[in-house]
């Protein structure tokens, strides 16, 4: 494939980023990747397996001279990023993130940037638990849908970041910010917070179960505390910047739970029955819309935490 931008900077080297790496050197579209993260320990993981092109100290030097800069460190650090990268951007750039929100990396990365960048805020729909420069591959896109919040910016920049993410692997759809923030709440943001609180329940109740509930962890379970291994900073962020979507989400799950906790105390096996029935039929949609399988990690080594 061709070379779609000639310099590529990542700022933040963690799970996204280095499956970006990856999948750039996959795709040949990058003509140099330049990395950088915050800290001395994450370069120098980075520059020992090579993860880029070269790997700079700071973000407004990782800036310099490039077409494309991808933002790729939580939520909650975009802003002090963008306020460091903005004197450094080049003319004509496209300036873009890997957020879980983007509401609110919109309004803390915008203002600080330049008259003659494009800003195209992203989000890959693609993930694993692990974080850190070690965890990333290539394949991690693949398949995978790619959010792009263009928010106005010039349409040819669009087509072009487009191709980009198209050539990663993924699938790309564009969307309003308030409305991706609420499709996310709904599919990966409650479900997150949801398996954090089941977790962190088993956990209060080990003291009367002792180790049965890690002796025993049964398939559901199991599929929790993976989920609730996530990074703490990531999803700290999440929830802190979707806040209105992901309480309107709460409420609602809330008074369904509600209905199913009475529909055991009744006896209504009816109503069970249906609403199980229903959500049998949302995972046979995903089935077949090829959205069931979790990308594999394919041997790239444990990750960094
Ligand atoms: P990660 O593996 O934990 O890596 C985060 C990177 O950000 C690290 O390089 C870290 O630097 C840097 N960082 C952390 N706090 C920072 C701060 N205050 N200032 C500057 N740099 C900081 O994270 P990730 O999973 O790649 O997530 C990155 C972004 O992608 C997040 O915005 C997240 O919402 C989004 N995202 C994640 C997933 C997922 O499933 N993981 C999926 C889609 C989108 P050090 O290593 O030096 O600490």
């Amino acid at each position: 494939m061709a070379v779609i931008y000639d310099r590529v900077a990542l700022i933040g080297l963690g799970l996204i980023a280095s499956s970006m790496a990856h999948a750039m050197r996959r795709a040949g579209v990058a003509g140099e990747i330049v990395g950088t993260a915050r800290s001395a320990e994450t370069r120098a993981i980075a520059e020992e397996i090579k993860l880029c092109d070269r790997i700079v100290a700071s973000a407004a030097e990782a800036v310099e001279g490039a077409d494309l800069v991808v933002l790729c460190v939580p939520v909650g650090a975009m802003e002090a990023v963008a306020r460091e990268i903005a004197p450094a951007l080049k003319p004509g750039a496209v300036i873009s993130d890997v957020g879980s929100v983007k509401r609110a990396v919109i309004e803390a990365v915008g203002p600080h940037l330049p008259e003659g960048v494009h800003f195209i805020p992203a989000h890959p729909l693609a993930g694993t638990e692990h974080s850190g420069p070690r965890s990333g591959f290539a394949e991690l896109f693949d398949n995978r849908w790619c959010i792009l919040v263009p928010d106005g910016a010039d349409a040819t920049q669009v087509a072009t970041y487009r191709g980009y993410w198209e050539s990663l692997g993924a699938n790309v759809e564009e969307m309003e910010a308030d409305h991706h923030d609420l499709v996310l709440a709904v599919t990966s943001h409650a479900p997150h917070l949801i398996a954090y609180t089941m977790v962190g329940v088993a956990d209060d109740l080990r003291r009367v179960t002792d180790s049965e509930v890690i002796k025993y962890s049964a398939a559901g379970f199991r599929d929790f505390t993976r989920i609730a291994a996530s990074d703490p900073t990531m999803w700290r962020d999440v929830f802190l910047t979707n806040k209105d979507a992901t309480l309107e989400i709460l409420g609602r799950f809330t008074e369904e739970l509600f209905a199913l906790q009475r529909a055991i105390r009744m006896g209504d096996g009816a109503h069970l029955h249906d609403y199980f029935t229903r959500t049998r039929a949302i995972r046979r949609g995903i089935i077949e819309a090829g959205q069931d399988t979790d990308a594999p990690n394919f041997g790239r080594g444990p990750s960094k935490r």
